[in-house]
């Protein structure tokens, strides 16, 4: 750990003392696994506990999502996703099962490869999984809107978008959540402005601050949440501010708004939550596959004991599940949150959480 970490960590401590236990929210996946790596955990104070919030956009995918992707495999699409998506179980397998099956899923890295596939293979139908945040959103616009300009007919959206605001909101209105102060996702921030969270003091009054990614990026904004809730001066404070502006990516807005619009959708482990997603507008509804072509989904209603939704609302660890290290790992994952590579069971056991034994 360099000087200056080891400098934040020691103000950190001196604000801490004396307090109640404190419990961080850093909402997005890319947060915890960098919080992880860097070993910030253990060098906080007892008192100042990290949870894990809901912001892995495949841990919040609904299992009947996955279901109407393989769905479509069967009905002999190309169903073009991100890799982390493979192995998300759905109500009865996954991706990766279907594509062994005979599936034709293909591995992208951006929903503008999908335009080369579909040019590639004029007599098939492509679907792009749309799964994300604001921060991966525009992207997908992006791709409509030049499918749209090249006149491109066989490309498609499977879309389950959403938006992180919401979401808070939601998590701060159930009174099971017991949160002191949010480390705010600095990714999603960059598109909507950090002015888009600011209802979190405003109506809520919840210690919140914008960071970065980086080992002391994620110590200043933690400083900053200490700070706060020291003085009792809550606010939400820019602490990206080489990338992020109050008012966001103005023309990346731009864009989502003129392909999407907001809808009610549901989250996993959360249920549904009020206007919390992107649904495309009408005007580009020849580019949803769920207006074009609908399918049928037999969701199989199985029970397990996983305990994602629980993890996702940060009211259990991932080492209170009753499965994690034994029958979930991420060789055989039961649930998503083990699945990604940003979530936050997969990252408990990969880094060792707070050197938990089992
Ligand atoms: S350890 Fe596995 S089963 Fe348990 S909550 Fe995490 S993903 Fe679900």
């Amino acid at each position: 750990m360099r000087s200056g970490h080891v400098a934040l960590v020691k103000r950190i401590e001196t604000l801490a003392k004396g307090k109640k236990k404190l419990r961080l929210m850093e909402v997005c996946g890319t947060h915890t696994v960098a919080i992880f790596r860097s070993g910030i955990r253990q060098v906080l104070p007892e008192n100042v506990e990290l949870v894990s919030g809901p912001g892995c956009p495949v841990c919040v995918t609904n299992d009947d999502y996955i279901d109407k992707a393989i769905e479509y495999t069967r009905e002999g699409f190309i169903v073009a996703t991100f890799g982390d998506m493979l192995k998300v179980p759905g109500s009865r397998s996954s991706l990766a099962e279907a594509q062994a099956e005979g599936g034709d899923v293909r591995i992208v890295y951006s929903p503008l490869d999908c335009v080369r596939l579909a040019k590639e293979n004029p007599r098939a139908k492509v679907i792009f999984l749309a799964v994300g945040f604001e921060t991966t959103a525009p992207t997908a616009a992006a791709t409509v809107l030049a499918a749209k300009a090249q006149g491109i007919r066989n490309l498609f959206m499977l879309s389950a978008q959403k938006l992180v605001p919401p979401a808070l909101r939601f998590l701060l209105k159930d009174t099971s959540v017991k949160v002191d102060g949010f480390l705010l996702p600095g990714h999603v921030a960059v598109v909507i402005g950090a002015d888009a969270f600011k209802f979190l003091a405003d109506e809520f009054k919840i210690p919140s601050a914008v960071g970065g990614f980086e080992a002391e990026e994620i110590l200043i904004a933690l400083v900053s949440l200490l700070k706060q809730i020291d003085s009792g001066r809550v606010e939400v404070t820019n602490d990206y501010c080489s990338v992020v502006k109050a008012e966001g990516n103005v023309a990346a807005q731009k864009i989502l708004a003129q392909v999407y619009e907001v809808a009610d959708v549901s989250w996993r482990g959360m249920g549904m939550i009020p206007a919390s997603g992107l649904r495309m507008r009408d005007e580009f509804a020849a580019f949803d596959i769920e207006r074009v072509e609908p399918v049928a989904i037999e969701r199989a209603d199985k029970k397990t004991a996983c305990h994602c939704g629980e993890v996702l609302r940060g009211l259990i660890n991932p080492i209170e599940c009753p499965l994690f290290g034994k029958a979930c790992q991420p060789l055989h994952a039961i649930g998503p949150c083990m699945v990604s590579v940003e979530g936050v069971c997969a990252a408990w056991f990969k880094y060792g959480g707070n050197n938990f034994t089992w």
